[in-house]
Parts: C-alpha cells; sequence; structure tokens
C-alpha cells in the first residue's frame, strides 16, 4: 500500500533548492534550442523587424558578425529562411545553386564549421503569389499542385545539401514530401543528411509576424489545402505517421506553445524519435509585447514556457528567444 498524508509530504522535496534542481524532470539549456536567421540582401546593413522586437533581416555581409555573436553565446544550431531578390512563379531562386541561402549555407559553413545548419525547405519566401509550391487551377480556383511542387522541393533540398546544409526541413506540408526528399538526397549523394519533417503544421495566424520577416504571406487565398486545421489533434498522429513511413529522421510541431497537448501525442505515439517544437513568431511576440507593457518577467515567462515544451515531449526547440536566452545564461 502506497503511504499517504501524514506519512507522505510531498512539499518536503521542494524544501532545498538544491533537491529540486537534482530531481527535475525536464529543462532547458542552449543545447536544446535552435535560433532561426532570416538572410535577405547581399550587402548592406541588417533590417530590424518591427512585428519581432530584437530581431533582423540579415545581408550575407553582415554573417561573420552575427555568427561570431552567436559562438561567443554557444549558440551551436540556426535554421535558415532566405528572401530572395527576385521571385517568380516556380521559387527558382529557392533551388539555384547561387541562390541567397545556398550562398548564406556555404558563408556559415565557412565562417563556423562547427555550426549545425538547418534549411528551410519551401518555396513561399521565394514565390511571387507567396504560396508553398506551384500552382495550378482547377475549376477556376488556384491551388498548390502537390505533386508538381514535390519535384522542386527535391531539387531545393539537394541545392541546400550541396551548399552544405546538415539537416534538410521542409515545411510547406506537401503530400510525400519526405519521400520524395529522400529518394532524391540518396540518388545524390547525400544518404547522411537528415530530414526533419514539419509533420504536423497547423493553418495558424500565429505565423503573422514572421510573414513579415520573411515576406511570404500569400498574395491571395491562404493555406488551409496543405496546413491541418487548428481543431485537429488526432489527425496529427496521421501525419507524423506517413512521415515517419516515408523516412522522416525527426518529427517538429508547429506552433508550440498552443499546441502542448499536440506535442504530447505525438511524442507518446513516437517516443523513440526525436520530436522539435517550434515556438512561432506570434508565441514570441506576445511575450515581447506584454514585457514592454511591463506585465511579464520575461526571464522567467520564457524560461517556464520553454520548459512547458520539453514537458510536453519536444526534445528540441526552434525559438527566437535562443539568442536572448543564452545571453541570460551567460549572465548568470
Ligand atoms: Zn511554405
Amino acid at each position: 500500500m502506497t503511504a499517504t498524508f501524514p506519512i507522505l509530504r510531498l512539499r518536503r522535496l521542494r524544501q532545498h533548492p538544491v533537491l529540486r534542481d537534482l530531481i527535475r524532470e525536464s529543462d532547458v539549456t542552449i543545447k536544446d534550442l535552435i535560433f532561426p536567421l532570416f538572410i535577405k540582401g547581399r550587402k548592406g546593413k541588417k533590417q530590424a523587424i518591427e512585428t519581432m522586437p530584437g530581431l533582423f533581416q540579415i545581408p550575407i555581409s553582415a554573417l561573420p558578425q552575427e555568427i561570431e555573436e552567436l559562438r561567443c553565446l554557444k549558440v551551436f544550431s540556426v535554421i535558415l529562411f532566405g528572401i530572395p531578390p527576385h521571385k517568380d512563379a516556380v521559387g527558382s531562386d529557392g533551388f539555384d545553386d547561387q541562390g541567397i541561402i545556398q550562398e548564406a549555407i556555404r558563408t556559415i559553413r565557412t565562417l563556423a564549421p562547427e555550426m549545425l545548419i538547418f534549411s528551410d525547405v519551401c518555396f513561399c519566401e521565394y514565390t511571387d503569389h507567396g504560396h508553398c509550391g506551384v500552382l495550378s487551377e482547377q475549376f477556376g480556383k488556384f491551388d498548390v499542385d502537390n505533386d508538381k511542387t514535390l519535384e522542386l522541393l527535391v531539387k531545393q533540398a539537394v541545392s541546400h545539401a550541396k551548399a552544405g546544409a546538415d539537416v534538410v526541413a521542409p515545411s510547406g506540408m506537401i503530400d510525400g514530401m519526405v519521400q520524395a526528399i529522400r529518394c532524391g538526397l540518396d540518388d545524390a549523394g547525400f544518404q547522411q543528411i537528415p530530414i526533419l519533417s514539419y509533420s504536423v503544421k497547423y493553418h495558424s495566424c500565429l505565423y503573422g509576424p514572421f510573414r513579415a520577416a520573411a515576406e511570404g504571406a500569400p498574395s491571395f487565398g491562404d493555406r488551409s489545402t496543405h496546413q491541418m486545421d487548428t481543431a485537429n489533434a488526432r489527425e496529427a498522429v496521421r501525419e507524423a505517421d506517413l512521415d515517419v513511413q516515408e523516412g522522416a529522421d525527426m518529427l517538429m510541431v508547429k506552433p508550440a506553445h498552443a499546441y502542448l497537448d499536440v506535442i504530447y501525442r505525438v511524442k507518446q505515439a513516437y517516443p523513440n524519435i526525436p520530436l522539435g517544437a517550434y515556438h512561432t513568431s506570434g508565441e514570441f511576440s506576445m511575450i515581447k509585447a506584454a514585457v514592454e507593457k511591463g506585465w511579464l518577467d520575461e526571464k522567467k515567462a520564457v524560461l517556464e514556457i520553454l520548459r512547458g515544451m520539453r514537458r510536453a515531449g519536444a526534445d528540441f526547440i526552434i525559438t527566437y528567444y535562443a539568442k536572448e536566452f543564452a545571453q541570460w545564461e551567460a549572465e548568470k
């Protein structure tokens, strides 16, 4: 029989701070975090992103300074998003070996060989219509053409791998994207490059500030035909199933803070597959806005929210707070 009150007192183990540290079930360290970088332009100065306080669009010429800062803070994982100088209907810059993101990958590779570089694989930042792939028309309605987009995703992923990306991360929720990219990478000799799939990405309004930063808002319509309905959770496991069967090495849930139940479900379904959570721009900017008003203690709020994601089952987190979190750690 298990003991109960008054023999059992759960407050006993909370009396000493060192004991609390010792028995903590989950925690966040800088090694668990990935920092997103928005790359725009070859030359010039970095540009502040109005909707995301403290973050910038960074030109290639400013990468040495940025990478040095990250290095000093011991932030060794980045995920790259590119904003090309020219956009077209198929997002050509996305799979051009001389494209903006390929050049950024090569630059970071040279500056910091130890840096782990994730590359986002999608077309919304590269197409002039802002959709995640090639469009085709059916019954007078334009939509992302799934299978034509797969061909281009393969070209984009291979081009990123050639430039030196360590992990490719397809984010478009295009059916079959993991299988197509796996085959394409293997055929090109990149069998060792893992795929982090945005397996469960919701049709969320929480990407709003990111869209401003990545200049990838759709010029008409929305992404509801490929991203998941925000009301669904059981379907998330089906999405994860599909990606696992197609050979995804790691899974991801996006957004994170408002979807802890989904992180938990996916982790329960696939406890042995590394799971990431994407702490979105909307979730970042909400904290920033509350902090600006003096309503929240930023450091405590960020730690608590990131811990929540880890507690739910995320092995790692992509967050715009990675750099500041590292600064706070360094100041301790
Ligand atoms: Zn996209």
